[in-house]
């Protein structure tokens, strides 16, 4: 048993970790990335994780406007469109169904960024 580290996703042994690592979770390869890419990941992971909620909170959204605002063109992107997603939508339950019957558009910019798999349960 090691240490989740994630920005990879992986399980990795205690030793592939520093005490700072463990802390924040990061194995020692991802520490080494350039802060924009990590931080790149740690955002996407972020929007992704509000349409795994049962709900979208008004505080998610205002987060979500900060994220919006960022000099990373594709998590603005990402954000902008996860508060409208929110702002139609909040609720997960019957989202995709409701997307795919009245709000084709945002579902196809959820395929187009690849976000839609946020959206699938599993
Ligand atoms: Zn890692």
């Amino acid at each position: 048993m090691g240490y989740y580290c994630r920005i990879c996703r992986c399980s990795r042994p205690n030793e592939r970790f520093s005490a700072n690592g463990r802390r924040i979770h990061v194995c020692k390869i991802c520490i080494k990335l350039p802060k924009e890419e990590r931080r790149h990941i740690e955002e996407s992971e972020e929007i992704c994780g509000f349409f795994k909620q049962s709900n979208i909170s008004e505080k998610n959204r205002k987060r979500l406007a900060v994220l919006a605002a960022s000099s990373d063109a594709v998590i603005a992107r990402a954000a902008k469109l996860a508060i409208e997603i929110a702002t139609a939508h909040p609720s997960k339950r019957r989202r995709m169904k409701f997307l795919a019957a009245q709000r084709r558009d945002l579902l196809a910019e959820l395929e187009e960024t690849g976000l839609i798999v946020c959206l699938y349960n599993y």
